[in-house]
């Protein structure tokens, strides 16, 4: 017979609780839980300065019901999006009940899972672009004898998914209040390709063409007499822009509690970086060292780091350690190479010992974590540093299966 493994075995995770940093298997995903929580409330702030718009964070990067609770939590937040059905499963499972699936479901398999979740309990948001799908959702709603809430997609630029025009909106928000089963609950506009504009007034610039077309879908709605409960989007780098629009309902950032080195390189008003502190870290150990090639390798490479938005980046206390900022460059699958930067090659270099651990600021971190079966959640007594990883005071406090994880099915 054939077995499925459908669950991850606890016993293969790299860390138990209480464990020092030094003892967690590498390569390891860490979560700085005092910088997750700075980051959770400092949005938490944030959005106190808009009454009256909700923060729904986006459960798509970390994939993880146990991080999405915590996050609710320390947010006062009701709910999570997700961006696949595997997504709203494990958050299911995990007890959040108020799931926003923030894309288009089309599968009729996946379409069925979608209304499981709801008739189990869960308040079920889903994306549509189109009145066939829209048919499939409400058969689907009354298979189960339950209600799935809808929310038309409108494309504000990025070009993706989503109608053009407040035409449309209309008439497939009209198609949804003429059906049992569905529930016309607003609209989506979202724009990813603005969230990493680098400059703060471009950024802002162009976020207020996208609430333009959202105002132009709103105020159609409003002229047929259709009631729109809902207007979300809105993501790390522009949710402010949008939750000071006065047309949007909710922002959708997911990010922001771990921020990355892409992240890191927008620039705020101020002309500063680093809004967002990093909580997520990818641990990593040294398994080779040339001192001639002014190079150490790791055991982090393309399984364990995701590329997409450059590289990794090495935190700024190892360049007082080893005299210059080392940058990492694939080494293929399973090595990542730590290079001396180009034109500083002089000798002696000093390079981390055969054996180090390390922590590595991931480039992007949705792909990052999605390459995981498990957080490792640390706590310091002091400052999580870099520069300590084989330090006392910091000790394993959670570990947290990825559940959602995978090619999002
Ligand atoms: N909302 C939608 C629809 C998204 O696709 C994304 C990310 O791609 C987000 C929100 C969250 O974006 P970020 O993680 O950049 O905050
Ligand atoms: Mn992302």
């Amino acid at each position: 017979t054939v077995r499925c493994n459908a669950t991850i075995s606890a016993e293969r995770a790299p860390a138990r609780l209480g464990d020092r940093l030094s003892d967690v298997d590498t390569p390891a995903l860490l979560v700085d839980l005092d910088a997750f929580e700075r980051n959770c409330d400092k949005l938490r702030r944030m959005m106190a300065l808009f009454p009256g718009v909700a923060v729904r964070p986006h459960a798509k990067a970390h994939k993880c019901a146990d991080v999405a609770r915590l996050q609710l939590q320390l947010l006062g937040a009701k709910g999570v999006c997700c961006q696949k059905v595997v997504e709203a499963e494990a958050m299911a499972e995990g007890g959040i009940t108020d799931l926003l699936l923030s894309n288009e479901v089309i599968a009729p398999r996946k379409i069925d899972r979608l209304a499981g979740l709801a008739a189990a309990g869960a308040r079920m948001g889903v994306c549509f672009e189109s009145v066939d799908n829209l048919r499939h959702l409400q058969r689907a709603a009354a298979a189960s004898g339950t209600c799935l809430d809808v929310l038309v997609e409108l494309n504000v630029g990025q070009d993706r998914c989503g109608v053009d025009s407040p035409a449309e909106v209309v008439n497939l928000a009209r198609a949804a209040a003429a059906m049992d089963n569905v529930r016309f609950a607003g609209i989506q506009a979202y724009h990813g390709g603005l969230q990493h504009v680098r400059d703060p007034q471009d950024r802002a610039q162009r976020v207020s063409k996208v609430v333009e077309r959202t105002r132009a879908a709103v105020q159609a709605l409003a002229a047929a007499g259709i009631p729109c409960e809902t207007v979300t989007g809105g993501g790390t780098g522009t949710y402010r822009l949008e939750a000071a629009s006065g047309i949007f309902t909710e922002v959708q950032p997911g990010s922001f509690a771990f921020n990355d080195a892409d992240y890191s390189r927008n620039l705020q008003e101020n002309g500063s970086t680093g809004e967002w502190e990093q909580s997520l870290w990818v641990l990593t150990q040294v398994m080779s060292v040339s001192p001639s090639r002014g190079l150490a390798v790791v055991d982090a490479g393309t399984k364990a780091v995701s590329l997409d938005s450059g590289p990794p980046q090495l935190p700024p206390c190892y360049t007082q350690l080893y005299g210059a900022t080392l940058e990492y460059a694939s080494g293929g699958d399973e090595h990542g190479k730590l290079l001396w930067p180009q034109g500083a090659y002089q000798l002696p270099m000093q390079l981390p010992p055969l054996g180090e651990l390390l922590m590595l600021q991931p480039g992007h971190c949705d792909p990052t974590v999605n390459l995981y079966d498990w957080i490792v959640a640390v706590r310091s007594e002091q400052q999580l540093s870099a520069a300590n990883v084989g330090g006392e005071d910091t000790r394993v406090v959670a570990v947290w299966p990825i559940r959602g994880r995978g090619p999002g099915y």
